[in-house]
């Protein structure tokens, strides 16, 4: 893997910037209910892969994939996964 392909798994507060693409505002302080275990916790603590292109977004109790956020030329998208709901608390 050559070093500026390199993903880095990091928190939910790394990913803000690319949630901010796609929702226009800052989402990290909202709960995400996890549809594979039924966890919820704020979007700052799931565990995130990131890199320049993507950010993989799973649930830190069971590693599903929550949503992933892609980022190209085209744009900026969120591919939903198990995430159920999207909490304002
Ligand atoms: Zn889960």
């Amino acid at each position: 893997m050559r070093a500026e392909n390199a993903t880095s798994v990091v928190d939910g507060n790394a990913a803000a910037g690319m949630l901010w693409d796609v929702f226009g505002a800052d989402v990290t302080a909202l709960t995400g209910v996890c549809g594979g275990c039924g966890a919820a916790a704020p979007v700052a603590e799931t565990v995130v892969e990131l890199d320049d292109t993507a950010a993989i977004v799973r649930c830190r109790s069971c590693t599903h994939t929550l949503f992933t956020v892609l980022r190209g030329p085209e744009g900026a998208r969120l591919v939903v996964g198990t995430l159920r709901e999207l909490v304002r608390r």
